[in-house]
């Protein structure tokens, strides 16, 4: 088994560290991750420089570029043999809901499900990696059972784990994405030269968080594990605007 991770946060990450090392047991892993922190990439390729691989002193590769870059970059050209499995994370704080859109951490398991792979993502619901073991445990269980009991195709998941200890994980959630109310306002600041600024504000809160939602398993303290499909068609307006169209 060959095994393909990568992250957005960079090479460099305690994240990608402990998920490179939970899945050397299963196979042969490869990691090849971005150079600097893409945390909110989401998909985007670079198309407007080359890119390179190189390799860091712990056998790290790393690429400047994108999550989706090195995942496409790797099993496109990189790699010798075709990866049977692309994790990626594990990732710093939760990706719920809308945040699957921004992410780069899922970002780079969609692109190996694109490429036909199965893929994970991982995202670890605390800042700082408090509980970082338990997300490793869980990457483990969830890795082995995928091997032991392959789904009839190839999969996107996306896992998120709460910060707890082991013991306290209250279980796995098959889930579908919730709903965040309206992101929060970007904040305005001055440079040291009185530039204005502009950071990027908070997300929105939590919208849709009832049962079955990949909020309400975390906020239970339970493992949620969501699949994803890559569709942003949308049949409603299908269905509404074709009279509306037709009276262009
Ligand atoms: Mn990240």
């Amino acid at each position: 088994m060959r095994i393909l991770v990568s992250n957005d946060d960079g090479y460099f990450s305690p994240g990608i560290a402990a998920l490179a090392q939970a899945m050397a047991a299963f196979g042969q892993v490869t990691v090849v991750a971005p150079e600097a922190d893409r945390s909110g990439a989401s998909n985007s390729l670079t198309l407007d420089r080359p890119l390179y691989v190189r390799q860091s002193a712990n056998g790290f590769f790393y690429v400047n570029g994108t999550p989706t870059d090195c995942v496409h970059v790797a099993v496109t050209g990189f790699l010798e043999h075709r990866p049977d499995l692309v994790v990626s994370g594990i990732n710093n704080s939760s990706n719920l809901a809308e945040d699957t859109l921004y992410s780069g951490t899922v970002a780079a398991a969609m692109e190996g499900y694109l490429l036909g792979i199965p893929s994970v993502a991982f995202s670890l619901a605390s800042r700082g990696f408090e509980h970082l073991d338990t997300a490793v445990d869980v990457a483990r269980r969830v890795v082995a059972h995928l091997m032991a009991q392959p789904p009839s195709r190839a999969r996107l998941l996306n896992v998120n784990i709460p910060a707890l200890p082991y013991g306290d994980i209250n279980g796995f959630e098959l889930t579908r994405l919730g709903r965040r109310h309206v992101a929060q306002p970007v904040e305005i600041a001055f440079s040291p030269r009185g530039e204005k600024v502009y950071w990027g504000g908070p997300p929105g809160g939590q919208r849709e968080a009832g049962p079955g939602t990949d909020f309400n398993a975390l906020n239970q303290g339970r493992v949620s594990v969501t699949p994803l499909r890559v569709d942003l068609g949308d049949p409603e307006g299908l269905d509404e605007l074709g009279t509306w169209l037709s009276g262009i």
